[in-house]
């Protein structure tokens, strides 16, 4: 039977049974000749809903007018006038664009990020146009996760010279060491990478601002200096019992589990708390691990942040999700944890987030038997070793339109401005702090003429 362009073609998955034990990547994505199918089926409207909805403009129209075309590499072309990380976003991003595609009144939207995906694996060499003349000025960049990778690549484009900092001894940021590889294989996004190492951009690895260097030392040695450096400090629940061993934050188990240092899970009660991104992908790491794991998650499915495709790839591996429960302790033998207490939760009225509040149900406690529980609620800034005038409320203080810090040359963006979002809005302020640092510099050397 002919498929009605109300519908979108299917992509390729690695079948739940397979992939329960298996760290390999779930979404196969499209063959060429599907890519072709389904970027046929766009309207091109007069007025782009998803160029508008995507935080940083991609020119989607434009490249599914070239997948339509079978030009994958003019695909890429496209793309990249906007984004440096194409397979990442084709991947991981969670497509506000799709939301807004009047495709999906009637039927599905296009499948615009499984299709920017297609471009990035079939047209992975096309590179970035030269950078322009060197202007003189040297950048640093401190936090090499997508805003500082982004920043990192505008700013080179503009031919200033680019030095990149990280703590870790790998570039990428949560790429690297928050998002598990059955999203993002790390080989699939080597291409991006590679793109931009290409453009002669200094990397220094291993060093971390505040230990092996200041930011004063920074302000001397460059001419400005870009803070990308995420949320990246675990924010805890603060309900008794989470000194005991087997209580985990997020950001530490998946970086165990990327780094090569997953705990022993085999067979084991694991509970993760919390319904977004990073809740769902330690739940499906710990099913990996062997672990029989589920969710307590304190508001109802339609709530849930995380990404409906990824809580159904979770529950075809075997997580099961708690609705509307929430911890209020956690239970231990000598030192050890050995159960949860959880409180049933009703809906209330909405709260500062548009969603409704979770409200406990007195008299509701009831006991889950865990040996490990993994809280996902969320993270903050880790503003320890930064001057005063920076620290904002759990973010880095900046101007909202230049980004720029109460320190003059300063700049921050990403998590680190926002608190924990997501890559298409770190890519969006990646962009917009380096827009704003290259009219400062270029300032600087009007004012110095
Ligand atoms: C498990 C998990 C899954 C996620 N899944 C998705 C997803 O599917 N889709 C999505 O859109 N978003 C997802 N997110 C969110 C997304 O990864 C982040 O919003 C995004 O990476 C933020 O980018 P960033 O560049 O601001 O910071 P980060 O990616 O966090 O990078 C910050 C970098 O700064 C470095 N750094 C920090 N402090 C210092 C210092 N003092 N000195 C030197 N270097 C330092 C860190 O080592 C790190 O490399 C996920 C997050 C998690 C935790
Ligand atoms: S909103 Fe949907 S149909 Fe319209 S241009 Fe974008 S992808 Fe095509």
């Amino acid at each position: 039977m002919e498929r009605s362009v109300w519908q979108r073609l299917p992509v390729r998955e690695f079948p739940p049974k397979e992939r329960r034990a298996d760290f390999r990547e779930v979404n196969l994505g499209y063959l060429p000749e599907d890519a072709i199918v389904e970027a046929s089926r766009c309207i091109f409207c007069r007025r782009p809903f998803c160029v508008e909805a995507c935080p940083f403009h991609q020119d989607v129209p434009g490249y599914l007018e070239r997948i339509k075309a079978g030009d994958f590499a003019g695909a890429m072309q496209v793309i990249l006038r906007d984004n440096p990380l194409p397979a990442v976003c084709g991947r991981v991003c969670p497509h506000p664009c799709e939301t807004v595609c009047p495709r999906g009144k009637k039927g599905d939207p296009i499948a615009i990020a499984w299709l920017k995906r297609a471009a990035a694996d079939y047209a992975p060499d096309v590179q970035f146009p030269e950078p322009a003349p060197p202007t003189g000025f040297k950048v640093a960049i401190v936090g090499s996760g997508p805003a500082g990778l982004t920043a990192a690549w505008q700013l080179r484009l503009n031919g200033h010279s680019v030095t990149v900092y990280d703590a870790m001894d790998k570039p990428g940021g949560m790429l690297h060491f928050g998002i598990p590889t059955f999203r993002l294989p790390r080989d699939a996004w080597r291409k991006d990478l590679e793109r931009l190492e290409a453009l002669n951009i200094e990397w220094r690895m291993g060093v971390k601002l505040g230990e092996h260097v200041t930011l004063e030392e920074l302000q001397q040695q460059y001419d400005a200096v870009l803070l990308a450096i995420g949320a990246l400090k675990p924010r805890w629940m603060n309900i008794p019992g989470e000194d005991l061993e087997g209580v985990w934050h997020v950001i530490d188990f998946v970086k165990a589990v990327n780094l090569g240092n997953a705990p022993d899970l085999k067979g084991k009660k694991v509970a993760v708390i919390g319904g977004g991104f990073s809740a769902i992908d330690a739940v499906r790491m710990a099913i990996r691990l062997g672990a029989e794991a589920f969710i307590l998650y304190r508001r109802d499915r339609a709530q849930m942040p995380a990404a409906q495709e990824e809580v159904k790839h979770a529950e075809e591996e075997g997580v099961t999700i708690h609705f509307l429960t929430n911890p209020t302790r956690f239970i231990g033998e000598n030192g050890k944890l050995v159960a949860i207490e959880v409180q049933r939760q009703q809906l209330g009225e909405p709260d500062e987030s548009g969603r409704p509040r979770p409200v406990p149900i007195p008299g509701s406690e009831f006991i889950m038997p865990a040996d490990v529980v993994i809280e996902a609620i969320s993270q903050e800034v880790d503003l320890t070793n930064l001057p005063e005038p920076l620290k904002g409320k759990r973010v880095i203080a900046v101007d909202a339109e230049t980004l720029q810090t109460p320190i003059q040359g300063v700049f921050a963006a990403g998590d680190a401005v926002t608190g924990p979002f997501d890559v298409p809005n770190a890519i969006a302020s990646g962009r917009k702090a380096a827009q704003a640092i290259h009219a400062w510099l270029m300032r600087q050397k009007e004012v110095a003429a």
